[in-house]
């Protein structure tokens, strides 16, 4: 593979800060053996690469690919029966009651063979793509039994191997209390504790383990007692924090010096405070708020403002949040959270990659960075969350291959 040398975007913009360094004009990219090696005036790269392979980009605007770091991929069906219910106003308990939500995934997943659930997912993945993400973080947490939680994260490895998506696993055994725990949660923390986190390590199946943390679901001394043993079997933790009730989540994320704490919604001012002052990354899911119809946003600008990292990721499931789609989360950061289109951008490409720890200079087009591009049908960058509900997307480069 030569060197590629793309030329004539009338944008290129790097995502490496989040004001107009990042965006540039009149400059051209060089490529070669998949890394960028090269981002600067045409006319000099021009000079400096005369038997590089052109890429006209003819006046379209160039980013890095998305890091849609938090989503839950790997499922069966999808749930369209359940939505109809909710838009009708039954209440998500009533769904539940009647085998819906969380559980209802449970079941179906269990059914499932391996090979089904890599049939299932891998179109899927390729929508994510055609829709500029070029690296994503997939969870576990369908299975809620030993077995069907290694099931779901060989899923997550067979498809990262097939590629060209790279995926990053989770473990989120502590997803949802399974039924046949419902009367004895604690023997079920102990299963996912001495049992699940051992086996998920042992095969070396995810990077991060994760715990929905939230009034009903799992308490903070439970998610506390998960991530600790998480850690002390080389996971990392995340935690679903501060969804649709605030519950001290973001405090406990600083506190546990989790990589990120997703969702907060209800947010406290003190969880603000705390997460300003931490490496801990704010990932921001306003997708799944905009589909369950609430009105409450994230308090972005907050976080932004007062220095937290932020991060923007679709939460990608068949329940809160069907769409894979980053532009339309970036839309919603824009419209609803009150971040400029740069911030959202630069959240859901530097910002993903932060929330993944990946430190190749991932989610940016600085030299050294794999060559993970997408080219946009569009004039200017502001136009990505703007033409909402459109997809620009006209190219997309994994490692410096085209895939789309
Ligand atoms: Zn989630």
């Amino acid at each position: 593979m030569g060197t590629l040398l793309f030329t004539g975007a009338r944008q290129i913009v790097t995502c490496e800060t989040a004001d107009d360094r990042s965006v540039r004009s009149g400059e051209a990219l060089a490529v070669r053996e998949g890394t960028i090696v090269a981002v600067g005036p045409e006319h000099d790269l021009a000079a400096r690469f005369p038997d590089a392979e052109r890429v006209p980009c003819d006046g379209s605007v160039l980013t890095p690919g998305f890091v849609d770091s938090h989503t839950h991929a790997v499922f069966g069906r999808w749930r369209a029966d359940e939505y109809a219910l909710r838009c009708r106003g039954v209440p998500y308990m009533e769904i539940a009651r009647q085998g819906g939500g969380i559980l209802a995934s449970v079941r179906d997943l269990r059914g499932r063979s391996e090979d089904e659930l890599v049939e299932l997912t891998r179109p899927r993945l390729g929508e994510m793509l055609r829709q500029g993400t070029t690296t994503a973080e997939v969870k576990s947490g369908y299975g809620l039994r030993t077995e069907d939680e290694l099931k779901m994260l060989r899923v997550v490895r067979r498809l990262a191997e097939e590629g060209p998506m790279d995926l990053v696993p989770t473990f989120l055994g502590a997803h949802e209390v399974p039924p046949e725990y419902r009367e004895n949660r604690a023997a079920y923390v102990d299963l996912v504790c001495q049992e699940m986190i051992p086996a998920v390590a042992e095969a070396g199946l995810a990077v991060f383990c994760d715990v929905f943390l939230e009034p009903g679901v799992f308490s903070a001394e439970e998610a506390r007692r998960i991530l600790e043993t998480g850690r002390a079997h080389g996971l990392l933790p995340k935690l679903h924090a501060d969804e649709l009730e605030g519950s001290g989540g973001a405090e406990l994320a600083v506190e546990l010096d989790a990589v990120s704490a997703d969702h907060l919604g209800q947010v406290s001012e003190a969880g603000v405070r705390a997460l300003a002052g931490s490496r801990t990354v704010a990932t921001l899911l306003p997708a799944t708020l905009f589909f369950l119809g609430r009105k409450e946003y994230a308090p972005a600008r907050r976080l932004w403002d007062t220095g937290a990292t932020v991060a923007l990721a679709t939460d990608f499931n068949p329940g809160s949040a069907p769409s894979p789609s980053m532009p339309l989360v970036l839309t919603l950061a824009c419209s609803q959270m009150g971040l400029d289109p740069l911030e959202a951008l630069v959240a859901a490409t530097a910002g993903g990659a932060r929330a993944l720890c990946l430190t190749d200079g991932r989610g940016t087009l600085r030299v050294g960075a794999p060559a993970d591009l997408v080219l946009w049908e569009v004039e200017d960058y502001r136009e990505i969350p703007y033409r909402f509900g459109t997809n620009r997307v006209r190219a997309v480069w994994k490692r410096g291959v085209r895939v789309v």
